[in-house]
């Protein structure tokens, strides 16, 4: 593994590690928690919808994922349902043939600046290995529940994020997700504008560090928007049932 790449061989995975795979010509990532045996927890929507957007940007990622690809005889993978669930599916099905890649947590700011787009690392410390597995577990208990999957919102990103760190956003319709690739987009966005009031590139290339660091998780802890679940709670919710 490279100090400025996050790809890694199917050797160096571990149980309770971030991973994410590029898909459609790197314009998305699908991220999931590998939790050994060859096998991936990841929130995603039926029919390999993950990537819909609701805009006429749909058109160009649905077709890369059809929903009519055979069934996996290894993993029986899901992705063929309909509806917002966290599945397991074996590591081949989870990177539909794309590279592997992990994502790093605890990241020093410079680290996190240098990467050209965001959603492949965070400022905010992982939870250990064992904490990360017993979220994945429980999501699975609960027939795979996580709210409805919205691609700002509570995608496969903020699922795996969560599943590190233990930390929700407060509101399910907050502004931002804790997704990085999300928020990166913005950020980006948000740079051009004042790239083209200013005129000033670097004015435009602050804003976007600023609005990136603003959007990490870590920086959204330490503002109240996203809290930590605590795994009590999620213990105390499972002997309920
Ligand atoms: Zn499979």
């Amino acid at each position: 593994m490279g100090l400025f790449s996050n790809k890694i061989s199917r050797e160096e995975v571990k149980p309770g590690d971030h991973i994410y795979s590029w898909r459609t010509a790197y314009v998305y990532a699908h991220h999931g928690i590998y939790v050994g045996g060859g096998k991936v927890v990841h929130f995603t929507r039926g029919g390999g919808r993950e990537t819909e957007t609701g805009t006429f940007l749909d058109k160009f990622v649905v077709s890369s994922s059809s929903p009519n690809y055979p069934q996996c005889l290894v993993c029986k993978d899901l992705s063929s349902f309909n509806g917002d669930k966290v599945i397991t599916s074996c590591l081949d099905c989870f990177l539909a043939g794309g590279n592997l890649y992990l994502f790093k947590y605890d990241v020093s700011w410079a680290a996190f600046l240098a990467k050209p787009r965001g959603g492949t690392c965070t400022l905010e410390p992982s939870d250990p290995p064992e904490d990360v597995l017993f979220r994945a577990d429980f999501h699975l208990l609960l027939d795979g529940w996580f709210g409805d999957y919205d691609v700002a919102d509570n995608n496969c990103e903020d699922f795996a994020i969560y599943c590190k760190t233990g930390l929700l956003a407060r509101c399910n319709k907050a502004i931002l997700g804790t997704s990085g690739q999300v928020n990166s987009a913005v950020s980006a966005s948000f740079a051009a504008l004042v790239l083209s009031l200013s005129g000033l590139p670097v004015a435009g290339f602050g804003v976007y560090c600023y609005a990136r660091l603003a959007g990490d998780v870590s920086m959204r802890r330490r503002r109240g928007d996203v809290t930590k679940v605590p795994l009590e709670r999620l213990v105390a919710l499972l002997n309920q049932r």
